[in-house]
């Protein structure tokens, strides 16, 4: 039987941090594994993100386009949680509802299937720990009344919220800025490696994020050796560093990357929608290369895309060239999943440089970071193997990794 693995996400660590840290757990996978720099998607968005690490697939498949978009069926706006402000603005209940359950029993594409979905019906145990794709097929009752049940793999805990066993973990919302969700994640961790509970584990770090966004990107080292003390849980459990890979196979990634912030504006799209978060912004409109013309003179606006007569056109500054999209990592993949989704934007904007998009409550990162965008600083990811092979170029590998390792075929996408 193979190892079990263990698929470590630290959410917003970028390659240049990850190839220059010295904390013990990272250093010690990664003198152990084999590395590269990887590619996100686009929008390189924590939901988009998660969802195409959890599903093997580009957003045109699994169909979660941004982390604010418009729903043409139900004609109202989802956000998944651009900030508290943008929270409440798209009403709190309805958008802890989007997040929480419909992001997985609504918007997640049938077609799409979860590492959760297609490592189980092939006989296997998975656990996931707060990540915000997570769907299955075991039903989870929620720790709070009058919260719905959900369906996710057979160990499931989220932030408190659903957990398949109890483990005596410290509840999870306690002190963000201070780490409590990694640090609730790693008890759990602990829980379940002491058991030997699962087959395949995503544990996914969130707290680095958080942290990165506040002081800007290579600058959260505090908040990386949080991470670290995470990993470093789970080894302990195992009985040491060695004891752990003895056990588990590893894949170490982030979902994307971060770029410092100096500038802010809001996107003008004239009287079309316009759903922008950080550095990515949709336009939803009947006239794309219009929108596309009108914010040639708006500097927020980097690479602007959308499609006409079948094909992807790229523009920035008025220039209209498709080799544009070879200046960014994976351009021309992201750009055309990203446009084919069936609930994006028919314009979609890539951030220029240095700059960020207003959310719908005007909530911003001046100063520090952020990400969303096509450009270099938030679409590689460092990508760890550790007794797995080579590390996939883009975080859509990481499924096919985990699953070819069990020897389980994945389904295709219809
Ligand atoms: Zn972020």
């Amino acid at each position: 039987m193979p190892k079990p693995v263990v698929v470590i996400v630290i959410d917003g660590l970028t390659p240049s941090m990850f190839e220059a840290a010295d904390t013990p757990a990272i250093r010690f996978l990664a003198e152990h594994g084999e590395y590269r720099r990887a590619a996100s998607v686009f929008p390189s968005l924590t939901p988009v993100c998660l969802a195409s690490i959890s599903t093997g697939s580009y957003p045109d498949v699994h169909q979660i386009p941004h982390l604010v978009w418009w729903h043409r069926g139900e004609q109202r706006i989802i956000e998944y949680g651009s900030s508290f402000g943008a929270i409440r603005a798209a009403g709190l209940a309805r958008s802890l509802r989007d997040t929480i359950i419909d992001l997985n029993a609504k918007h997640l594409s049938r077609d799409a299937e979860t590492i959760h979905e297609a490592l189980e019906s092939a006989g296997l145990t998975t656990a996931a720990i707060n990540v915000t794709t997570y769907r299955g097929t075991h039903r989870h009752l929620p720790t709070i009344p009058g919260v719905p049940a959900v369906n996710g793999p057979k160990r499931f805990f989220f932030y408190s919220l659903y957990e398949s066993d109890r483990t005596g973990a410290p509840m999870a919302i306690r002190n963000r800025a201070l780490g409590s969700i990694d640090a609730y994640a790693a008890s759990v961790g602990r829980w379940l490696v002491t058991r030997d509970g699962f087959d395949a584990l995503v544990y996914y770090l969130p707290d680095y994020d958080y942290a990165s966004h506040t002081h800007g990107p290579d600058s959260a080292h505090e908040a990386l050796a949080r991470s670290d003390a995470a990993i470093s849980e789970l080894m302990d459990a195992a009985g040491g560093q060695d004891a752990f890979l003895e056990r588990y196979a590893v894949v170490l990634c982030s979902d994307h990357g971060q770029s410092l912030v100096e500038n802010v504006a809001r996107l003008d799209a004239g009287d079309d929608l316009v759903t922008a978060s950080n550095r990515a912004a949709m336009v939803y409109t009947n006239t794309p290369r219009a929108v596309a013309e009108k914010l040639d003179d708006q500097p927020v606006a980097g690479i602007v895309v959308f499609e006409e007569d079948g094909r992807v056109v790229a523009r920035r500054d008025g220039d209209e060239d498709e080799a544009l999209l070879d200046e960014v990592p994976d351009g021309r993949a992201r750009v055309a999943a990203a446009l084919r989704n069936p609930n994006a934007g028919e314009v979609i904007v890539s951030a220029a440089p240095g700059w960020e998009f207003l959310d719908l409550a005007g909530r911003h990162h001046l100063g520090g970071g952020s990400h969303g965008s096509l450009e270099l600083a938030d679409s590689e990811v460092p990508m760890l193997t550790v007794g797995l092979g080579a590390p996939p170029a883009s975080i859509t590998g990481v499924k096919g990794v985990v699953a070819r390792h069990f020897g389980v075929s994945v389904r295709r996408a219809a």
